[in-house]
């Protein structure tokens, strides 16, 4: 079933979900401050719109509050990351899937209600190890 996804940011994170999305055959916003981003995002999403993601205003203008499923990929920039997460808890986005920088802005994040929190280095690091040291493996 085609589902509709929000990605703000994109970064390498943000872009390789939006792509895999998009090529389910899912819709999928793209949203980032960047207008060069934005541009090539208009390859792999069925929608990109350059906006900052800290305004609120902007995301009403969005339509934000339209999406069931939003994914806050926005890296170093912890402050935005944590004020985007903010404004779309307050428009009473159902799903707001988040990508934290480090234990502290996990933990604020948590507080302020995302409702998944990922670490995509460390959650790598660990299925790598896991697979590693999986019985599936061959020795060679
Ligand atoms: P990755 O590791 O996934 O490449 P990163 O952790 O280095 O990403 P950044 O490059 O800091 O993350 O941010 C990812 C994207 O988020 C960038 O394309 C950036 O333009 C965008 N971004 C940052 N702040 C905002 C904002 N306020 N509104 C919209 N987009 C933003």
């Amino acid at each position: 079933m085609k589902k509709q996804f929000a990605i703000i940011g994109l970064g390498r994170f943000g872009t390789s979900i939006c792509k895999e999305l998009y090529h389910m055959g899912h819709e999928v916003l793209a949203i980032d401050k960047d207008e060069k981003k934005v541009e090539e995002a208009n390859q792999f999403a069925t929608h990109a719109i350059y906006a900052d993601a800290t305004d609120e205003a902007s995301l009403i203008k969005i339509g934000i509050r339209n999406f069931e499923h939003v994914i806050v990929a926005i890296g170093e920039d912890i402050q935005a990351s944590i004020l985007c997460t903010l404004h779309l808890k307050d428009l009473d986005v159902p799903k707001v899937w988040v990508k934290a920088q480090n234990s502290y802005h996990h933990k604020v994040l948590e507080k302020i209600g995302a409702d998944r929190i990922f670490h995509p280095e460390k959650d790598m690091g660990n299925r790598i190890a896991e697979f590693l040291t999986s019985e599936k493996v061959l020795d060679y």
